[in-house]
């Protein structure tokens, strides 16, 4: 880096020194530990954690927000686990991205995903006469698929016992997913539905640090689960959704919500646990294993369920190395997913996780997003691995015994 003023009355320095443990970013030591961790940095020049947290100790805000590591960081908070001090990186970098003077760096398709949420409730722009249209549509099908004309998709169904708040995917390229996680809901024979004022379990928010929209979003889930008065929110399969909706909720929008948070893997388990769903492995014959999402694990310490989910469902199952708090992030998180200009940076992103599952010798793989599952497949491709990649909900479906 070349000569610069350090300038303690930085906006980012000046946001993030009054904050909690994690955004301590002037206790800094410089040991580098954070930098030995990344597995982007130890691929094709990624981001240098070290030099992101320097930048912000020393003021040098416009050099951090015109770098490239601001974005390209996945924010799976990997680095994080070996800083001696406790700094976070998905919390400085979100910060930094939320800067007024980055906004204009902000990549288009996240911009835009954002302003369609806030404005129509759906990040792919889906209206609501669309959502129920859509929904209804894959209702008749589901009911055919079951044979039985009870077997429905219901939406809106003021004081259903669970809402089920789907990826934004499962509404447009994996309606299948949908159709799957009926079976399970269909099978516990419980009351749900979905809604059609918040059909997305994302928070976009999250990718830009903005305090505003995370709560904003937040509360478009919130609000209408309490109108329906619901006991129990499910989340579809996605990473950052579980951290925002499980892991931080209460802390965004400030109380409890009136109901529980837990995802789709929870709840099969629970009723699994119960005796109500029941499954049969022999469906998977095969050698598998399950990719830790940053999200869920490493940054919400959800790394049980869905394990325990996958041992019922499936024969062979094996763990990847390393694994848990030490996972490899897939390459697709912090918005590079989301981000369509960054398709071929994925492949880099994604590299070491390839090698991963190369070497652990899988024919399949599960995880427990579907963002994850999304990079993983296309990382299954584009390095010629032959690994199938499914979600765990997903398999718990097709091996359920109706
Ligand atoms: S959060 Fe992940 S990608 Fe970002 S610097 Fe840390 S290890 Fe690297
Ligand atoms: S590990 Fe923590 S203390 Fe060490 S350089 Fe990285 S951020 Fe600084």
């Amino acid at each position: 880096m070349d000569h610069a003023n350090i300038d303690k009355d930085a906006v980012l320095y000046n946001l993030l020194t009054p904050l909690p443990r994690g955004y301590n970013i002037s206790e800094c030591l410089t040991c580098g530990a954070c930098s030995s961790r990344c597995t982007w940095f130890d691929g094709e020049g990624g981001p240098l954690p070290r030099q992101i947290i320097r930048m912000a100790a020393m003021g040098l805000d416009e050099h951090l927000v015109n770098s490239h590591m601001l974005w390209d960081c996945l924010i799976c908070n990997r680095c994080t686990q070996a800083c001696p001090m406790g700094i976070t990186m998905d919390k400085v970098v979100t910060k930094a991205r939320s800067l007024a003077i980055a906004d204009e760096k902000i990549p288009h398709d996240i911009k835009k995903g954002i302003q369609n949420r806030l404005e129509l409730g759906d990040v792919n722009a889906l209206t609501r006469e669309e959502f129920v249209e859509t929904v209804e549509w894959v209702s008749e099908e589901f009911a055919d698929e079951m044979a039985d004309p009870r077997a429905e998709i219901p939406h809106d169904i003021k004081g259903a016992k669970l809402l089920y708040l789907p990826n934004p995917r499962e509404l447009g390229a994996s309606l299948l997913h949908l159709t799957a996680m009926a079976k399970l809901f269909y099978a516990t024979k419980e009351s749900w539905t979905l809604s059609a004022r918040h059909t997305d379990v994302t928070n976009w928010g999250y990718f830009v640090g903005k305090d505003d929209v995370i709560r904003q979003m937040a509360l478009m889930v919130v609000e209408p689960a309490e109108e329906l008065g619901i006991e129990t929110l499910v989340l579809s399969e996605c990473g950052h959704g579980y951290h925002v909706l499980k892991y931080l909720l209460e802390t965004i929008i400030g109380r409890k919500p009136g109901f529980e948070v837990i995802s789709i893997p929870e709840f099969i388990l629970r009723y699994a646990k119960k005796g109500v769903l029941k499954f049969d492995p022999g469906t998977h014959p095969y050698k598998i294993a399950y990719h830790d999402p940053c999200n869920i694990s490493r940054k919400s310490g959800g790394y049980d369920a869905p394990r325990e989910l996958l041992a019922l469902v499936c024969q062979g199952v094996v763990e990847l190395t390393p694994n848990r708090e030490d996972a490899i992030c897939c390459g697709g998180g912090g918005g590079l997913l989301q981000n369509s200009t960054s398709n071929g940076k994925r492949m880099i992103t994604g590299k070491p996780k390839a090698d991963q599952m190369r070497a652990t010798g899988l024919t399949h793989l599960a995880t427990a997003c579907l963002s994850c599952k999304r990079q993983l497949g296309e990382l299954s491709d584009h390095f010629k691995l032959g690994i199938a990649v499914e979600t765990v909900a997903a398999l718990a479906s097709e091996s359920l015994i109706l």
